[in-house]
């Protein structure tokens, strides 16, 4: 395989240090990637500032600009087999994912934002007529300028997908970048965008480590904008970098989302969409579900049917299409699954399904692990309240409506949650109770590129997709012009003369 370097002003960048990219499938080298010094992250920003102050992109109509948009959605169609295989054999995530979920609905994002740029961009004209003046305002949107899009590696295509297309179509430039664990796609990304006929300079792809390139970017102020997805912690440096030039921001940040199943849930489909939320992608889904309350009543049956299953779950080689479970995204992931398992031991809780890494010759010197249940009664236990990005979830039972809406908001997080009820109208009213960003009834996991996705609390703030999501991207300007006839406004006449 060949390899990777950053893409800078439309030219591959050779930097001086080498990393190799480990396949977790089997632990060996992939390839190698050639990281960006600093001066290069610096010609990253400066290459993307030239892009937008300089460049033709802000300026194209916007037919252009979708035209342009669409072709980048074309092309990783075309290119979807290869990319989906690129995307596994990097991350680890099973071919069949990669193949049905991430490569195609990232296609659809840029379609979607290309197909409703034009619409989304219009601009509001207000008038205003009050007692003592009259005027009319127009209120456009404008891009931000140069985009700093951060990606973390358990979604690298889609999520770069998702920050490109809505950025590129409000008209910005971008730096952006991957996780050095998963870079592959994004680079491959670039190369697609740029034969969509996307100009030079505007999409810069940066291979760096997130320490040495996140002060650099994110305290830059040529840098109007930061998208970040990514870890809590991390989300807090980059809130501190850059309030040095105070830029707008866009975070997404962990979860520890609750799954409520209620006295009234159909019992299969719980039981199955509890299987997904919690498991898919080896459980490294910032949504990930992984406190799962279940009303009192059917506790045992719920608990052992979910143990049943978790137990029947194939796990296996990422490529493999047969694989339902790949392996976690590295060695030290799996070393942090492993700490809290351990910690749960320590602190005696029971561990009903799962608990370690499987054996057998098959698994060689890949990243697996079981999909683990663990079973939390006490709501203080670490188990329950902080985020493990692995296929571990906490099993809590609940004896009323209200205890399980407290249980679900016991949380620093709130970025999604999902409720089980044949009772459509009771799944909305708790819904409304619960504090997440997005609550599903009866799905979990569902994303739509018409919808807005984002949390509260410690999961951060802004949103990424739908109207809401894409506006973020732009900057609202109020112009302001006086129609008043036959009065003086004090504004202009203040002194009288
Ligand atoms: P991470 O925070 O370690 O890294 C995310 C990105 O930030 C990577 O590109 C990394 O290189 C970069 N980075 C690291 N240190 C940096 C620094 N000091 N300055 C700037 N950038 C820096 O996260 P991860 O381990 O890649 O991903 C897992 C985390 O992401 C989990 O906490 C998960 O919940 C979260 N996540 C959230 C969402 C969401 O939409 N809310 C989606 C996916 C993942």
């Amino acid at each position: 395989m060949d390899e990777y370097t950053s893409f800078i002003n439309g030219e591959f960048k050779k930097g001086k240090q080498k990393r190799e990219v480990i396949n977790p499938s089997d632990g060996e080298v992939l390839t190698s990637v050639f990281l960006a010094c600093q001066k290069e992250i610096k010609e990253a920003v400066v290459s993307a500032r030239q892009a937008f102050d300089q460049g033709p992109w802000p300026g194209f109509s916007l037919a252009h600009r979708k035209a342009i948009l669409l072709k980048i959605s074309e092309k990783i169609l075309e290119n979807a087999k290869e990319l989906a295989q690129l995307e596994s054999l990097n991350t680890g995530k099973p071919i069949k994912e990669t193949t049905f979920m991430d490569i195609p609905s990232a296609a659809e994002t840029f379609k979607y934002f290309a197909d409703n740029l034009e619409e989304f961009l219009k601009t509001e004209k207000v008038n205003i007529n009050t007692q003592t003046a009259q005027a009319k305002a127009i209120l456009p949107r404008e891009p931000r300028g140069v985009t700093s899009l951060i990606v973390p590696w358990n979604y690298p295509f889609l999520i770069a997908s998702w920050k490109l297309a809505q950025s590129l179509a409000a008209g910005n430039t971008v730096v952006l970048k991957p996780s050095v664990l998963t870079p592959l796609t994004a680079l491959e990304l670039a190369k697609l965008s740029y034969e969509a006929g996307l100009p030079k300079g505007v999409l810069n792809v940066v291979l760096a480590e997130g320490q040495a390139a996140g002060e650099v970017i994110c305290t830059d102020q040529d840098v109007d904008l930061i998208s970040f997805t990514g870890s809590n912690p991390v989300g807090k440096k980059i809130i501190q970098y850059s309030s040095e030039n105070v830029k707008k921001m866009i975070m997404e940040l962990g979860g520890k989302s609750a799954n409520l199943v209620l006295e009234d849930a159909d019992f299969d489909l719980a039981v199955n969409g509890t299987l997904c939320s919690i498991f898919l992608n080896q459980g490294q889904m910032c949504t990930a579900a992984s406190r799962i309350l279940v009303h009192q009543s059917l506790y045992d049956n719920f608990k052992q049917k979910l143990k049943e299953l978790a137990g029947k779950i194939k796990i296996g080689k990422a490529l493999d299409f047969q694989t339902q479970m790949g392996p976690l995204i590295s060695e030290a992931q799996r070393n942090k699954v492993e700490t809290a398992i351990k910690r749960a031991s320590q602190e005696g809780l029971e561990i009903i399904a799962g608990g370690r890494a499987p054996e057998g010759k098959e698994f060689g010197g890949g990243f697996f692990f079981q999909p683990t249940l663990i079973e939390v009664t006490e709501r203080e236990s670490f188990l329950f309240q902080e985020e493990i990005f692995g296929p571990v979830a906490s099993l809590t039972s609940f004896s009323s409506q209200a205890e399980a809406v407290e249980l679900a908001n016991d949380s620093q997080f709130g970025l999604a949650a999902c409720v089980w009820t044949k009772d459509k109208e009771k799944g909305e009213k708790i819904a409304g109770e619960i504090s997440a960003g997005t609550v599903w009834i009866n799905t979990y996991g569902m994303f739509f590129n018409q919808l807005p996705f984002g949390g509260f609390k410690k999961s951060g703030f802004g949103k990424e997709l739908g109207k809401a999501g894409f506006l973020e991207y732009t900057r609202l300007k109020n112009i302001i012009t006086d129609q008043t006839q036959g009065a003086k406004p004090l504004v202009n006449y203040w002194y009288g003369f």
